[in-house]
Order: structure tokens, then sequence, then C-alpha cells
């Protein structure tokens, strides 16, 4: 048996996903005549209460979309140290709107309001660049799956109002913290310029990502997604996945998030670990005191038991659940874990 825990990407289509993504009616989605891609679409954005929506390939391509979106080439956003668009698009955020990120240094990737407009640049000092955009992220990846206090993101509006500024949300895990927080998708919606999800992380779909925004933003995102080449043909096939996931997997990421705080009451209580960071959702991030085990050896034993975890730099590590990782598999991995 393998356990493999080092995305909630890993997850493979249910055969009930599969039978929905089989049946699914398809039409070229490049011109707009797929009807499940335009079904998912709207039902996305009827979600968020906003105007519309648009599939995509990956959760990259939407943020990376929105970034082109709400900036011209020269300008800055603010985002956290730890923000997705910022370490792991492959430098995109240049690449695609030759734009620069200014970096707060918050907490579990989280900002406050103040440290926001703090990083804003005056408008009238033409020396440094145009502040344009704040991007957000919840949950937060890097972060350890930490979920924002909604007032605080309220306080962040406030200041992109006051200052003219664009505000999106990378929600590649949003799902995730509307679950844990008993949060409405519409309070996002109200907020946002636009949202980010991802349906290929907790939700358990193969591929697929989706952005919500005005009817505006998504007629510009149409342009932007065909230049980075992820206008798709049938891709129908891909979104009723999103359906059914939108129907089926939601609320049981309640589940997702008990067997993460299980394993981190496991690990807080073994001598080797030297740190379990707080656990929100569905992602674990821990440390562990190498003069009791090296990373090595650590590794090497789950190894032995066919057990994936992946390494974040500076000795943190991380373990994320998610659909695929089932009671037995969980059983064991406590056991393997007792056993060290
Ligand atoms: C996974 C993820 C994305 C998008 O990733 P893709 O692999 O491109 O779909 C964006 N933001 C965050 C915070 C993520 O965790």
């Amino acid at each position: 048996m393998e356990i493999n825990l080092i995305s909630d990407t890993v997850t493979k289509p249910s055969s009930e996903m599969l039978s929905a993504m089989f049946s699914a009616e398809v039409g070229d989605d490049v011109f707009k005549k797929d009807p499940t891609v335009n079904a998912l679409e709207e039902k996305v954005a009827s979600l968020f209460g906003m105007e519309a929506a648009l599939f995509f390939p990956s959760g990259s391509m939407v943020n990376q979309t929105a970034i082109k979106l709400h900036t011209n080439p020269g300008e800055q956003l603010i985002c956290d140290k730890y923000a997705h668009v910022f370490n792991y698009e492959g430098g995109g955020v240049s690449f695609n709107s030759g734009v620069s990120c200014r970096l707060v240094d918050g907490h579990r990737g989280m900002m406050t309001a103040e440290q926001v407009e703090a990083a804003i640049n005056p408008p009238d000092f033409y020396h440094s660049p145009l502040t344009s955009l704040v991007c957000i992220e919840n949950t937060t990846n890097k972060g350890g799956g930490a979920c924002w206090d909604f007032e605080e993101l309220k306080k962040i509006k406030a200041v992109c109002s006051k200052h003219n500024l664009a505000y999106h949300l990378d929600g590649a895990r949003l799902w995730n913290a509307l679950v844990r927080k008993g949060e409405n998708p519409k309070q996002y919606g109200e907020l946002f310029d636009t949202i980010s999800v991802c349906l290929s992380k907790g939700l358990g779909c193969p591929v697929g990502s989706v952005l919500v925004g005005t009817q505006t933003h998504i007629k510009e995102a149409i342009r932007v997604r065909k230049i980075l080449g992820g206008g798709m043909r049938q891709a129908g096939y891909l979104a009723a996945a999103g359906l059914f996931a939108l129907e089926n997997n939601i609320e049981r990421l309640a589940e997702d998030h008990a067997k993460a705080e299980e394993i981190g009451k496991t690990l807080t209580k073994l001598n080797f670990i030297k740190k379990v960071e707080p656990i929100e959702t569905n992602i674990i991030i821990f440390e562990l005191d190498e003069s009791k085990i090296t990373q090595e050896k650590f590794m090497n034993i789950l190894e032995k038991h066919a057990i994936s975890l992946i390494g974040m730099g500076q000795g943190k590590l991380r373990l994320v659940t998610h659909l695929d990782y089932t009671q037995e598999m969980h059983k064991v991995f406590l056991q393997v874990l007792n056993s060290i």
C-alpha cells in the first residue's frame, strides 16, 4: 500500500467521477461551445455570487492571468513572502506581466492591513514602481494551511479601496477554509475583484482551476488565457469532474482536516519531533530534532513503508491529507510514526 502525502494534488478520479467525465456532453470550448464547461463556469460564478467565471488548466495559469488583468509592466503587487504567486509559479509574475513583488513579512503567509498599507509605494513618487494589486492566499500553502481571519481581509479591502488597488484571492485551497471556518463563498465574492479556485487539489479532480470575477474581467481573461496557451477544446470531460466534485467533495474536506489534526497530535508526542506548526486544515508542517534523528534517516524509514512526504527547505517537512488518503492508510501511518 502506497501512502502518498506529498500533496492533495496526488488524488486520482474515483469511479463515480470517471463515469461523470465519460458521460459529459462536450463541444469546442475555445468557441465557448462546450455545455459542460459553460455549466461549470456558471455554477462557480453563482457559488461566489460573482458575474462570471472561466475554466483553466491550472491554478498557476489562473493567478498569472489575474495578475495580468490587474497590472501593467513595471508595476508592483503586494503579497506575503510565502505567497505561491511569488515562490511557486516559476517567476511568472515577471515573465508574464513584467511586474515585481513587494514581499510582506507576515505570519504563516498572512499579512495585516497595516503591513499592506505600509508596503504601498506613494503613487506620485515616480522613482518607485507603482503599486497596483494586493494578492492574498487562503488557505496559505507554505504557511501550513492557515485560514485568514475574515475581518482582516475586510480591513485589507478597505486599504485597497482607499489606494485604488485591485484585490485578488489565490483560493487554490479556499474550499478548505470555507469548510473549516463555516464561511460562505459569497462573502469572498463580495470582497475580491478576482478569485482563483483549484478543483485539482482537495476536491479530487485530475485537472482544473477556475477564475471568478466580473464580466469585464472574464472577457479580458479569455484573451489572456489564449495568449498563455490555455484555451482547451473538448474540456467538458474535465469540467464534468469539477461539477461532480463541487456536488460531492466539499463537505468531506472536514475528514481530511480531522486526519491532519490526529497526525499532528501523534507527531507532537514523539520525542524526535522538534516542532509541529498549528494545524487548521489539511497541511501539516513539522521539524525533526536532528540530534535524535536525521532527515535522511527519517525519510528512509518512511520510504521503506512506501510513505512519501516532501521537504519545504530549512528543515521543514510537509504532509498533506486528501481524498485518497484512506482511514486504513491513516491507521498504518500513525502506527509507523509511533514505531520509530
Ligand atoms: C497549488 C496552488 C496553486 C496552483 O497550482 P497549480 O499546480 O498550478 O494548479 C496556486 N496557489 C496555491 C496557494 C496553491 O497551493
